[in-house]
């Protein structure tokens, strides 16, 4: 059992967590040595991977033909977001202001396209080549063809998700013809899963948090000697995905003339969920752009999991739900309330810190973002915006502002069907 009580004498913050009250995690250990156990040869390994596979995804999903079979998303300049924010704010953003549009990645329009898909991908690799109907140099635009189809579904792939990661996973391995489980908390939208009923995956849905979903999920995929299971609470792989975000976005910030040193320093704006992906993608931004970058990652009040668990230490040791807190959210994307066993351990000397924030503001940020800029977003891809405000005070005390580069990443909502996002903009337009 978990004495909540002597916590909180030692880690003040705590008690405001317990209140709903915004707070700012500093990271202390942020830049000393670590000893990791994976590098940046990881993320090379991931993006080559990802290379193979693009014959396969402009034959599978022609949606990607534009990109060559690259599963990418644009990183814009927001000016009238930015001027929007500013007018309210306490405390305005200096330099310049961007959004890094995961929400227009193909396939599941989330960043849950980087992760969940990259999983499945080196699945169905490591399967083709047991059986030896494929090698490296292969053209993999084959695996398209039925004999795959009949290969792959003796397997089966089961995840637990709150939405985009059952999202995303299912849509991909469903393609490759895996039997497919997903197993989904109560969170999940209802698009979400009578979208992957379509495409014939098995939703299982729970009347009850992430934690227990994915626990059943587990289990099922324990008790089915052909099932693999993608572990959202620990996968490197998912981790690793997720990093190889880095290698495009640097080349995104040299095409766009964006320099990052220490006068122009960049800040990244993270939502964290389970902390899987903002924590591969900060990881792959520490190695592959450097000690100029800074990540930072957005809670809510109501769910502040990745807080909870790096300000204590305990990481996936300690749950929302062991402090009382309540793990209401409309961030959906957001709402799991144990962190990875990784996240924590990864981020411990890469990451800033952690703000939290409340749901209300986000929903505002969601309506401001269509607004001024027409881009649509779900609820939690809005959040990196939200924490702007606060994070402000904390980094001018640390960085020359004057010179600095924000990017906020939008991690999903091109999907999402216009009535629920009609009611997104409702709910957002009515806040103060
Ligand atoms: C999954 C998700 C996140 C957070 O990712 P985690 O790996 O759970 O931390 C943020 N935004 C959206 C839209 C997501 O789907």
């Amino acid at each position: 059992m978990i004495d909540v009580d002597a916590l909180s004498e030692k880690y003040p913050a705590i008690k405001q967590m317990q209140a709903y009250e915004p707070i700012f995690w500093k990271n202390l250990n942020y830049k000393k040595e670590a000893d990791l156990p994976v590098g940046v040869e990881h993320i090379f390994d991931a993006e080559a991977r990802f290379q193979r596979f693009a014959p396969y995804f402009e034959v599978a999903f022609p949606e990607t033909l534009p990109t060559h079979g690259i599963l990418e998303s644009p990183l814009l300049k927001v000016d009238k977001m930015k001027a929007v924010l500013n007018a309210e704010a306490q405390n305005q953003v200096r330099g310049n202001l961007y959004l890094k549009a995961d929400n227009y990645l193909p396939i599941s329009g989330s960043i849950k396209s980087r992760g969940g898909i990259y999983e499945v991908l080196k699945f169905a690799e490591k399967v083709a080549m047991k059986h030896d109907e494929l090698v490296y140099g292969d053209n993999y635009a084959k695996l398209n063809e039925p004999r795959f189809k009949e290969l792959f579904g003796q397997y089966g792939i089961v995840v637990g998700s709150t939405g985009n990661l059952g999202l995303s996973i299912g849509i991909v391995a469903c393609k490759l013809g895996f039997k497919t489980s997903v197993h989904m908390s109560s969170d999940a939208a209802q698009w979400k899963k009578d979208m992957l009923r379509e495409k014939g995956v098995n939703v299982v849905e729970y009347n009850d948090n992430f934690s227990h979903a994915i626990t059943e999920a587990r289990k099922s995929a324990e008790a089915d000697p052909t099932a693999y299971f993608i572990d959202d609470e620990g996968s490197y792989d998912l981790f690793l995905g997720y990093s190889v975000a880095a290698v495009r976005l640097q080349a995104q910030l040299k095409a766009q003339n964006i320099k990052v040193d220490a006068e122009h320093p960049l800040f990244v704006y993270l939502p964290a969920g389970v902390g899987g992906s903002p924590s591969g993608v900060a990881f792959g931004l520490k190695k592959i752009i450097g000690e100029n970058v800074h990540p930072i990652f957005a809670e809510p009040t109501h769910i502040p999991s990745v807080s909870l668990g790096m300000m204590t230490g305990l990481n996936d040791q300690i749950s929302v739900y062991d402090a009382g807190i309540d793990g209401v959210t409309k961030a959906d994307g957001l709402a799991v309330g144990r962190p990875s066993r990784i996240a924590g351990k990864m981020m411990d000397t890469l990451l800033y810190g952690i703000q939290t924030f409340d749901d209300q503001k986000m929903m505002k940020n969601v309506a401001e973002l269509h607004d001024s800029e027409n881009v649509n977003v779900e609820p939690s891809a809005a959040s990196g915006f939200t924490i702007l405000d606060d994070v402000q005070a904390q980094l001018e005390q640390d960085y020359p502002m004057e010179n600095a580069s924000h990017i906020v990443w939008a991690t999903g909502g091109s999907m999402v069907p216009k009535g629920d996002m009609d009611r997104y903009l409702d709910d957002g337009h009515q806040v103060k």
